[in-house]
């Protein structure tokens, strides 16, 4: 392209055009390279975005025969979405697709026909065995106009699609109701009759040859009808992002957890985001799409993508509890237009609250439109997003190269003549080797037959210690001792691992223990071994076992003068315990006690009342984030210890937060401990 001549003097639109190999002159001036010219001539148009939308008034005749009784999937709600694009100017910039009656062959793609006989009896009945109906079937209402309406609804989302498909508009909004991805193939369930969508995505691909299908329903609800339909199929992804709170929020099925991925040859085409509980936020829902939904998007390369748009999960919705702003609605929107060529489809299911989904559709029928999503402020997700997004990577890794590292499942590596070492024991090992090598640390035997069976692993067996616990050459000649108690799965960080070669770890208690030792203090550096299989309970009980007998033959036995007790993330509730159990004692040696907490754990107290109470208060350190869940309390308790909120460490891990905090807490436990007159022995 360098050696391309361009008028550069004139102010006209040039335009590119492939000419093959014929040499081009313009008056006498060629001006052709490589097979492309550069025209003067008038260019052609951008393409303009074209927009439909659905909407057709008998939709509306669906509706409660008790005409007393409020139900949430009320006739209003397409009339106020329909009202809202009027009211913004935004349906006169929009083409309409007119909605007809789905064809009982089409319905057959997805549903049997003893379900479309079903549907079509139903305007026959009377109000008696209407209301009989509705009590049969799993959440729904019926009346005379229901199937007139559910075959509009579902014609409807056809025809939109189909238009996309063609060209004939970029993109549209199926403003339709009732809604359909609960739909089972031979039942109705959950408001729904006929499974709009994936009657829908079935048409594209027979009657207009569509091969892939891309389905995101970003709905509160699980779309257990259109996961089913598409489950053993390759050609369809369905992608679904919907409270779960572990299979106890509607459906209720756990078909809707992370692990159900799809069957034999569209293993990996069912992708399930399911939220442990309500509450989630727009950054929750950015960070999935950007983490999952949009890199597999991608990987896939959709002919179309149809949105199951229900917007429940929209903030002010009374079912799902959850906060997404219009603004987040309309970047997902935006996201999803960039694939397929910009070919998308949002079809309206649930959302119950008038003013929530009227603002949310508006805020996606305006990008649709052309515009800019609005701003979103930083995405910050929460802990319980972060953590389920991580669940779906490693199982869907297996199926979407965009998803690297693999997800190794140690039950079906770990067969004999393989080698699977779990990386935390590798990490453990090294630890414990680096540590005596540098600083002459050396791991303990543990004793008493109930806990060594209890913590010693393979690992730890093979080497006859407790990898967990380490402390300092010549401990008992020592005048000061700090009972140092972590978990390594918060205390060391590692780099991502997907390429071992350019991978490192950190151990954040390194510095720490180094200082200690070059002060000739000693240290007993507790590893809290990871929960079990068990019970949290019966786990806190032992752990609490643990590191009573630490302190008992580790610490006291030494017999030091003084102690400093530190403890970091999950070492922090168990040390609470053994502090509880120990009080006596650990009251007359301890110079000061310094917590740092999880951001999402609750600040450990002092069970005891009296002196304990005060003398914890006195001496202790608990260092946390501005945003803990703590300062939303009316004051904090004494028996919480000196809470301190600490600029900057909000959503930091244990590992950033001790390092960062590394000269304060050493300088403060120094000061403690030259402040510190032990009692007289
Ligand atoms: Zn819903």
């Amino acid at each position: 392209m360098e050696d391309m001549e361009i008028d550069g003097t004139e102010a006209q639109p040039y335009v590119l055009i492939e000419t093959g190999n014929l040499p081009i002159t313009v008056g006498n001036r060629p001006i052709y390279t490589n097979g492309r010219y550069i025209s003067k001539s008038t260019p052609t148009p951008l393409k303009s975005t074209k927009t439909g939308v659905v909407y057709d008034r008998r939709m509306r005749y669906h509706a409660n025969i008790h005409e007393d009784e409020h139900h949430p999937e009320d006739p209003s709600r397409i009339s106020s979405i329909q009202s809202m694009f009027k009211a913004a100017g935004c349906l006169e910039k929009m083409i309409p697709i007119n909605a007809r009656e789905v064809t009982k062959d089409e319905v057959r793609l997805v549903h049997t026909d003893e379900h479309w006989d079903f549907v079509a009896k139903t305007s026959a009945l009377s109000e008696a065995q209407l209301g009989k109906v509705a009590d049969d079937y799993n959440s729904i209402y019926v009346n005379k106009e229901t199937a007139l309406s559910a075959r509009l609804s579902c014609g409807g989302v056809i025809e939109l699609c189909k238009a996309v498909a063609r060209g004939d508009v970029t993109n549209g909004f199926a403003n339709v109701r009732p809604p359909g991805h609960h739909a089972e193939i031979n039942e109705p369930m959950g408001f729904c009759f006929f499974n709009n969508v994936a009657v829908a995505a079935q048409c594209l691909k027979r009657d207009l040859k569509i091969e892939k299908v891309f389905i995101l329903d970003w709905d509160i609800h699980h779309g257990n009808g259109t996961q089913k339909a598409f489950y053993n199929d390759p050609n369809v992804v369905y992608c679904s992002i919907h409270r779960y709170d572990n299979a106890n929020f509607y459906p209720g099925d756990p078909q809707a957890g992370h692990t159900h991925v799809g069957n034999g040859p569209a293993k990996g085409k069912t992708i399930n985001i399911p939220w442990p509980r309500p509450g989630m936020r727009d950054s929750d829902y950015i960070y999935a799409f950007n983490k999952v939904v949009m890199p597999i998007a991608y990987e896939f390369d959709p002919d179309i993508v149809i949105v199951s748009a229900g917007f429940d999960a929209a903030e002010g919705d009374p079912i799902g509890e959850n906060h997404v702003t219009p603004a987040a609605f309309g970047h997902m929107t935006h996201m999803l237009k960039s694939l397929a060529a910009g070919k998308l489809v949002l079809a309206l299911e649930g959302g119950y609250n008038l003013d929530s989904i009227s603002n949310s559709a508006l805020a996606c029928v305006k990008v649709l439109l052309g515009e800019h999503p609005a701003k979103l402020g930083p995405i910050k997700p929460s802990q319980e997003c972060v953590e389920t997004i991580y669940q779906v990577i490693r199982v869907q890794s297996r199926y979407w190269s965009c998803l690297k590292p693999i997800y190794i499942d140690s039950a079906e590596e770990k067969v004999p003549g393989k080698l699977v070492i779990d990386i935390m024991d590798m990490v453990k090992l090294f630890r414990t080797r680096y540590l005596f090598s540098k600083l002459k640390m050396v791991p303990a035997p543990l004793a008493p037959e109930r806990l060594a069976n209890r913590f010693t692993d393979l690992l730890s067996s093979l080497y006859n210690d407790a990898l967990f616990l380490l402390f300092s050459n010549d401990l008992h000649c020592k005048d000061v001792i700090i009972f140092f108690v972590h978990d390594i799965a918060d205390t060391c960080a590692t780099s991502n691992l997907t390429n071992l070669a350019t991978s490192y770890m950190s151990d954040s208690v390194y510095q720490y223990i180094e200082t200690i030792i070059n002060q000739s203090y000693g240290i007993v550096d507790v590893d809290v071994p990871p929960p079990t299989n068990d019970t949290q309970k019966t786990d806190l009980h032992d752990l609490k076992d643990l590191l009573i007998f630490l302190w008992d033959h580790f610490v006291e036995y030494a017999n030091p003068k003084k102690v400093v007790i530190i403890g970091a993330g999950r070492g922090c509730r168990s040390l609470m315990h053994c502090i509880n159990d120990r009080d006596t004692m650990i009251m007359r040696f301890t110079a000061c006690v310094i917590m740092v907490p999880g951001n999402n754990d609750p600040v450990p107290t002092i069970a005891k009342k009296g002196d304990i109470v005060n003398w914890y208060y006195e001496n202790s350190l608990v260092l946390l984030p501005e945003n803990h869940s703590v300062w939303t309390k009316k004051g904090v308790k004494k028996d919480s210890g000196k809470c301190i909120s600490v600029k900057g460490l909000n959503n930091m891990s244990i590992h950033d937060k001790l390092h960062i905090l590394r000269q304060d807490i050493i300088d403060y436990f120094l000061q403690r401990l030259t402040d510190f007159i032990p009692p007289r022995q």
